[in-house]
């Protein structure tokens, strides 16, 4: 995820609506948090991670999901085959995320990276809060999982490149899931297991 282009704000009751009607299985995902090792987060940083929690929880309830947020990742051991964990980085990251907000490995586990100080360096100037963008990579990138898939969108939650003008409608929740993405959500893998 990237940033870029136009700053303009539209405010659309319709867009609100979009997906929060169809008929949804509710799915649970436990989700972990922890902190690298590899640098210090300031508690500053671990408010801007609780607030973004919500903003996560607030967009996952409009596709059928509950999220219960765990943390410290070691009151996550017993559950670890059946939760997601999420590491937060200050840590310049490698060469192969160059560019990238975070990143999950949907193939692969069930692990997702956030690098910290890009998420805010994004935002920096710009009136959308850190924690709203970061609820935003938060729902993004857990999707990746529940969707076991590494697709993107022409908008919303799941596009690939979040315009400035994507970040204004965050300020305001107003960035949707596209139809499509809710779909994926409820027939992958995390929507139809039996044992969540
Ligand atoms: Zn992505």
């Amino acid at each position: 995820m990237f940033s870029s282009a136009l700053f303009r704000i539209a405010v659309s009751g319709f867009v609100l609506t979009v997906g929060a009607c169809a008929a949804k299985t509710q799915i649970r995902v436990a989700v972990c948090l922890s902190y690298a090792h590899d640098s210090y987060l300031n508690p500053d940083a671990h408010m801007d991670v609780e607030e973004a929690t919500l903003t996560a929880s607030q967009i996952f309830k409009r596709a059928g999901v509950t999220v219960n947020w765990r943390t410290p990742a070691s009151a996550c051991l017993a559950h670890q085959s059946r939760a997601i964990t999420i590491t937060f980085s200050a840590a310049e990251p490698s060469a192969e995320h160059k560019e990238a907000l975070a990143y999950a490995l949907p193939f692969e586990g069930n692990h997702i990276v956030v690098f910290y100080s890009r998420v805010k360096a994004a935002v920096s100037g710009d009136r959308c809060p850190v924690p709203k963008l970061m609820g935003y990579v938060l729902a993004h990138e857990i999707t990746h999982l529940l969707q076991k898939c590494d697709c993107h969108s022409r908008e919303g939650v799941m596009k690939g490149h979040w315009s400035r003008h994507d970040y204004s409608q965050m300020v305001y929740s107003l960035l949707q899931w596209a139809p499509e993405d809710i779909d994926l959500i409820q027939t992958g893998p995390w929507g139809t297991r039996k044992d969540k």
